[in-house]
C-alpha cells in the first residue's frame, strides 16, 4: 500500500499493489496514477527496438547530395560532417545533439537503469543515472529535433534534396518509440522495482 498525490488534481490516493496490466486511476479526475509491472517489460522491449532504430537511422542514407550532376547519398552523420566543412558549426552541433547524441544517451541511460532489473540486481549509480536522464530531457523534445531537420533541409536545399529514404523512416519510428518510452516510464513503478531487488 502506498499513498500518492494525483499529478493533475492533487488528491491524495491510497494505491494497493497492482497486477500486470492493471492501472490505478484517480477517483476524482481519472488521471493514471500508477501502472502494474507489465509496463516495465514493454519499456525494456522498446529500449532495445530504439537502439536498433538508432543504428539504422545513422547507417542508412537520409540525403542525396547533387554535385555537378553526380549524386551522392549521405547518411546523417556524414551530413553533420559536411556541415562542419561548410563551417556551419552551430548547425552541425545542433543536428548532432538532437538527432543522434541525445537519443543514444537517453537509450543508453534507460538500458543502464533497466538491464540490471532483468537479473534482479540494483543498477549501480542509479541516482546519478536518473539525474543524467533528466538533464538530457531538454534535448529530447520533438520540436528541437524537427526544427533541426527542417533547418538542415533548408540550409542544404540549394545543393541537396531530401531523400525520403529508410533513414527518415527509421527516425520517425525512433521518435515514436522514444515518446512511448516516456509515456510508459513511471518513476514510482521503477523505484518500487528497484527496492525489491538487492
Ligand atoms: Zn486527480
Amino acid at each position: 500500500m502506498m499513498k500518492k498525490a494525483c499529478p493533475d488534481c492533487d488528491l491524495l490516493v491510497t494505491i494497493t499493489p497492482l497486477k500486470h496490466n492493471e492501472r490505478a486511476l484517480c477517483p476524482r479526475c481519472d488521471a493514471v496514477l500508477a501502472r502494474g509491472g507489465r509496463s516495465m517489460d514493454s519499456i525494456f522491449a522498446l529500449i532495445l527496438s530504439g537502439l536498433l532504430l538508432w543504428v539504422s537511422s545513422l547507417a542508412l542514407p537520409i540525403l542525396t547530395l547533387d554535385v555537378n550532376g553526380v549524386q551522392q547519398p549521405l547518411s546523417l552523420w556524414q551530413t553533420a560532417f559536411a556541415m562542419l566543412d561548410q563551417e556551419a558549426w552551430l548547425l552541425a552541433i545542433l543536428v548532432a545533439m538532437t538527432s543522434f547524441v541525445a537519443p543514444f544517451f537517453h537509450l543508453a541511460m534507460m538500458l543502464w537503469l533497466f538491464l540490471p532489473l532483468r537479473f534482479e540486481r540494483k543498477p549501480p549509480f542509479v541516482g546519478w543515472a536518473f539525474r543524467l536522464l533528466y538533464a538530457n530531457q531538454g534535448w529530447m523534445m520533438l520540436e528541437v529535433f524537427f526544427l533541426s531537420l527542417l533547418v538542415t533541409a533548408v540550409k542544404l536545399a540549394d545543393s541537396a534534396q531530401l531523400l525520403p529514404g529508410w533513414s527518415l523512416l527509421a527516425f520517425v519510428a525512433l521518435m515514436l518509440v522514444m515518446s512511448a518510452i516516456q509515456l510508459l516510464f513511471d518513476p514510482d513503478v521503477y523505484w518500487r522495482a528497484v527496492e525489491q531487488c538487492r
